[in-house]
């Protein structure tokens, strides 16, 4: 069985979009595509007059070479996220199939089921947020097509051992396509999932240079996976994702001396995570400090809802997770730099009165008479 008898069917014969870019390359005289053959400014906007080659060759040779993957395993969108959406696409028929995703995890798995009509299969983490590979295989019905895994987990922290990845990909296997994503591996210091891929055509794993590439604002993500699910996908994306300045703001970056700079700034912040971590488990107002190996820190909370505020009124904005399953009191603390993480263990230590918001002031203020009109 292929991994391709997991997709749709009718996009098996789905005649792609066949971009004028794809059938000509650059020429001396390029009348094909309806561009304008004036460029926008004298400025900044050079090239710009001419669309982006779909996955550009050298920037695809740049990340196959980072990821340590053939050129033909590696897929390049807008973020991960536009991956999230692309498989769920390719894979999932509305009302009839599904995917699984074990909560508390990052929410646009499930957003974009929704917006497919798939079904969501559901098999929480344990107690201590670890996954539960057992209940994930139970639960795996044929109706299931993807599985994702979120490693370092997404609000948790926590990363899924290589093993446990390799176990789930082979009792996978022409099941359903295993989707691992490492948004934070580089703050793990563990191996990723694609040293996996050769094994196990079922595979994808999703990376992206929004995070410790410092480049969320360019939107460059990447799919590595068996050749055949990137020729899949490659169909049914947009001819041209990928805009011009982001490539070459992703080349600029993809240096020797830039990827030197990653790794000396993952590893600062790995060092200021665990300082923050130590520090938070003596301030009073914690109840729990959830190990991480991502970039941020999930923290229960004596009153979350309190201590969010006090930070707001200090300008400090942190993200609340407390809807998540087992999540209540927990917000999510990105780590920041030395500076900007002192100023939060600062008004964390500090008693603190938040300032009431005017509505609750006027709420408190008995009201005399109704004012006009
Ligand atoms: C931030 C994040 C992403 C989004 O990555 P983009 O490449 O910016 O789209 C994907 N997955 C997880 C778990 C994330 O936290």
């Amino acid at each position: 069985m292929n991994v391709l008898d997991l997709a749709r069917p009718e996009l098996r014969w789905l005649e792609p979009y066949a971009s004028a870019r794809m059938q000509a390359g650059p020429a001396a005289v390029m009348l094909n595509a309806n561009e304008s053959p004036w460029p926008a400014t004298d400025g900044a906007g050079q090239g710009l007059n001419r669309y982006p080659e779909g996955q550009p060759r050298a920037l695809r040779k740049c990340l196959a070479g980072l990821y340590g993957v053939d050129a033909q395993r590696i897929l390049i969108g807008r973020g991960s996220d536009e991956f999230i959406d692309l498989l769920v696409r390719a894979f999932c028929r509305p009302e009839r199939d599904a995917i699984l995703i074990c909560p508390p995890t990052f929410g646009m798995y499930a957003v974009c089921a929704g917006v497919q009509g798939a079904g969501v299969v559901e098999v929480p983490l344990n107690q201590d947020f670890e996954l539960d590979a057992d209940a994930v295989l139970a639960a795996c019905t044929p109706a299931v097509k993807l599985v994702f895994l979120c490693s370092p987990n997404n609000p948790t922290g926590a990363l899924v051992p290589l093993a446990s990845i390799e176990r789930l990909a082979a009792a996978l296997a022409e099941r359903a396509l295993l989707v691992v994503d490492e948004a934070y591996i580089e703050f793990a210091g563990s191996d990723s999932a694609a040293t996996l891929l050769p094994g196990f055509p079922n595979l994808a794993v999703l990376r992206t240079l929004s995070k410790a590439w410092a480049l969320a604002g360019a939107r460059v993500g990447s799919l590595l996976a068996d050749p055949v699910v990137i020729e899949l996908l490659r169909r049914i994306m947009p001819p041209y994702p990928l805009p011009t300045p982001s490539v070459d703001a992703a080349l600029a970056t993809l240096t020797a001396q830039g990827e030197r700079r990653m790794r000396q700034r993952a590893a600062r912040i790995i060092r200021e995570r665990e300082r923050l971590a130590g520090c938070l488990r003596h301030v009073p107002e914690v109840r729990a400090v959830l190990p991480s190996c991502a970039n941020f820190l999930n923290v229960r909370f004596e009153d979350a809802a309190r201590t969010r505020q006090c930070l707001a009124a200090q300008g400090i904005v942190v993200r609340d997770v407390g809807d998540c399953r087992g999540l209540a009191n927990c917000l999510r603390i990105s780590v920041g730099t030395a500076a900007q993480n002192t100023r939060l263990l600062d008004v964390l230590t500090k008693p603190c009165s938040p300032r009431k918001k005017d509505w609750e002031k006027a709420a408190a203020t008995p009201r005399t008479a109704e004012s006009s009109p």
